[in-house]
């Protein structure tokens, strides 16, 4: 048995993080080609950090809910049988005590230097005077997560896991963002039992088999008690 698990910002909306493209979702509010594209920050950068900034701050506040302490559970209980891959920069699913995570989109805790490459974790907000602490750049510093218009990070991996498993789970994704939404496609070609956890039906809710509709909190839950028969 090989379990795949994706998650997006729905699994995190009870933890107090916005949704992207919900009602009221962060996109409702500033505009994805300023604050999301390398374009935008090129035009911005200022404007671009301080977005950043409080994601990052709401990012180290935030606290792990029910679903994510299911899915460590689960993952705990089955060792190297699960792979989460998440599109959320929070690292919620590491503070539950999962291990096995992919952040295919990056982090918000973790700076990136576009002169030397260096990667950093800190909790430090970045400005446009922010030096590199590699190559001492001033003004190279951007937060390391992935950008519209940019390469996901882990493709080949989760390509490798989704060709081999056996369950793939969506949970609170709105299957508009590519190439994860597209990864249900993929794993029924594998074979897959597919399963969509979310709020309600998403944009490729008819390719999933077996679907539960309600809060994260309480479909995660409920779905990994019955993997794990108690
Ligand atoms: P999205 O905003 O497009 O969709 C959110 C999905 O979650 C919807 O399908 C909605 O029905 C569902 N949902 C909302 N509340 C829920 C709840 N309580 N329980 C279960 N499901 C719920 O988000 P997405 O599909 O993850 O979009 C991808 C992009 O959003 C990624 O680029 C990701 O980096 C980014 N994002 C991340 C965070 C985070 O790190 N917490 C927050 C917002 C957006």
């Amino acid at each position: 048995m090989s379990i795949v698990i994706l998650t997006g910002a729905g699994i995190s909306a009870e933890s107090g993080l916005g949704t992207f493209r919900d009602k009221d979702g962060i996109w409702t509010k500033v505009d994805l080609r300023d604050v999301a594209t390398p374009e935008g920050f090129a035009r911005d950068p200022a404007y671009v950090l301080e977005f950043y900034a409080a994601r990052r701050a709401h990012g180290a506040e935030a606290k792990p809910n029910a679903a994510h302490f299911a899915l460590a559970r689960l993952e705990s209980a089955l060792l190297d049988q699960v792979l989460i891959i998440t599109q959320n920069i929070d690292v919620l699913h590491e503070t539950a005590g999962a291990k096995n995570v992919l952040h295919m989109h990056g982090v918000t805790n973790r700076d990136l230097c576009n002169n030397c490459g260096n990667r950093q974790e800190t909790e430090q907000a970045l400005t446009v005077e922010s030096i590199c602490p590699q190559c001492k750049s001033k003004g190279t510093l951007r937060p390391d997560v992935v950008w519209f218009g940019e390469m996901p990070y882990h493709m080949e991996t989760i390509e490798k896991a989704l060709e081999g498993c056996t369950t793939f789970v969506s949970i609170g994704t709105s299957g508009e963002v590519y190439p994860a939404a597209g990864f249900v496609a993929s794993a029924r070609m594998a074979g897959a039992h597919t399963i969509e956890l979310n709020l309600e039906p998403s944009s490729g809710g008819n390719l999933f088999v077996e679907s539960h509709y309600g809060p994260a909190t309480e479909v995660v839950p409920k779905w990994v008690d019955e993997m794990l028969g108690q």
